[in-house]
């Protein structure tokens, strides 16, 4: 008997955004239902910093020119998707539009009973390895913050830490804070700044940084891997001597020592050092890691997948680099809902450029409103064998916590956006 399969394939009969807050991180989720009962898929759309124009870009945009497409077709969806707008690759649209792609993944997965994984060709491995965060104010706490990780079994540490009176990125200290996030100014009198606000001066924290490590390699050994993010702080030819200075650490990797306009300087760090080079979460376009792959001046791509456009252009890009010898290190922090976890998991077991993975805890309220969200063990994360991304969104419970929950002060003002960090003389510092 001839199947009529074109007649049988469903339909998108809606597509529909849920936002939702549930640790105070905007994310949004992108629901596409389709002509048949009870199949439909998730998708992550989040930016957590301009959370609000997700929405439109899908409702006002995406859904018109989408609805009534035979959902088997990703590929064509997504190509139509980013041709609709004619300018293309910005943040937002990629956003919306991963929201929609992913969905559709999570859909086929679905339809086949399959979990996505297992559309991408199978696992190449058990489980995927998992980076952690370890923060303090003073050197002793970050290495007492990773000693008690390791004992969790956590084998690869992100170690960063607190510079005095400044606003360090992701020290998770209290006189300092992370990433212009959740900034309490301390004010000129103790910063010695010409101004009152969160102030950063990069060559203070590179000189801090490196004392850390000299303290981390004498008190945690050799064999513990260590990882560290930069966060596009340094100007190039800091970020140059910094990437020198490191290399007798033996870090896993050294992350965003150049902001993306500076990613010039990768071709002159691979002639100066051997310290492995991450790069990637701040992309959104093709052209900027395509001179990066190529020519392996990188180790590590950190693209976040939603700012890409979802898993359709990430996994074309993962046999990119893997064809160059770079390995995937997709961006994973918070501000990724579990279905974009999911996402990065799956690519994490199917691809066999695989690098790290970065760990985030899925934490009480999260996996309420995200029930079936991967399970981590041992510093490892495990995909679920449900189909799809395994993952049930419980809207009842994702409305409990709209957009602005658990938001105060600079962030609520800024609707989650980042607020400002300057230099001792008022200078805006990327952040
Ligand atoms: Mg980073």
């Amino acid at each position: 008997m001839v199947v009529d399969y074109c007649m049988a394939t469903p339909k998108i009969r809606d597509i529909q955004v849920i936002e939702t807050a549930p640790v105070g991180l905007r994310l949004t989720v992108v629901k596409v239902v389709t002509d048949q009962a009870g199949l439909y898929g998730y998708g992550c759309g989040t930016f957590t910093q301009r959370a609000e124009l997700v929405r439109p870009a899908v409702t006002r945009y995406l859904r018109p020119l989408l609805l009534g497409k035979e959902v088997d077709r990703i590929g064509d969806i997504w190509h139509a998707g980013m041709q609709s707008s004619y300018w293309r690759n910005d943040p937002v649209l990629n956003n919306a539009l991963s929201g929609v792609d992913l969905a559709l993944w999570d859909i086929k997965g679905r339809m086949a009973g399959l979990p996505v994984y297992q559309l991408l060709g199978g696992k190449c491995r058990e489980a995927a390895a998992c980076y952690v965060h370890a923060g303090g104010d003073e050197v002793a706490a970050v290495i007492a913050s990773a000693e008690k990780l390791r004992a969790e079994g956590f084998q690869y540490i992100r170690v960063q830490v607190g510079v005095p009176n400044q606003a360090a990125y992701s020290s998770g200290g209290g006189r300092t804070y992370g990433g212009g996030r959740a900034p309490a100014a301390l004010g000129r009198a103790a910063t010695g700044a010409l101004h009152d606000g969160p102030m950063f001066e990069p060559a203070v924290y590179a000189r801090r940084t490196l004392q850390m490590f000299e303290a981390c390699r004498e008190k945690l050994g050799e064999e513990i891997e260590l990882l560290h993010d930069a966060h596009e702080r340094l100007p190039a030819r800091l970020g140059l001597q910094f990437a020198k200075d490191v290399e007798r650490f033996r870090l896993f990797f050294l992350e965003d020592v150049f902001a993306p306009e500076d990613i010039g300087y990768f071709r002159l760090a691979r002639k100066l050092t051997s310290t492995p080079l991450a790069m990637g979460e701040l992309f959104n376009h093709p052209a900027e890691w395509g001179e990066l792959v190529r020519e392996r001046l990188i180790d590590f791509l950190r693209i976040h997948l939603s700012q890409v456009g979802g898993l359709t252009p990430a996994w074309k890009l993962a046999a990119l680099t893997e064809a160059f010898g770079v390995k995937t290190a997709w961006h994973g922090p918070g501000d990724v809902s579990p279905i974009g976890h999911a996402a990065n998991l799956a690519l994490d077991l199917a691809c066999p450029n695989f690098g790290i993975r970065e760990f985030v805890a899925f934490s009480e309220p999260v996996q309420e409103v995200f029930p079936g969200a991967p399970v981590s063990k041992g510093g490892y994360l495990y995909a679920t064998e449900a189909p799809g991304w395994g993952i049930e969104v419980n809207e009842k419970a994702a409305a409990k916590y709209p957009f602005g929950y658990g938001e105060s002060g600079e962030r609520q003002r800024l609707h989650g956006g980042w607020g400002e960090v300057r230099r001792r003389d008022g200078t805006i510092v990327k952040q």
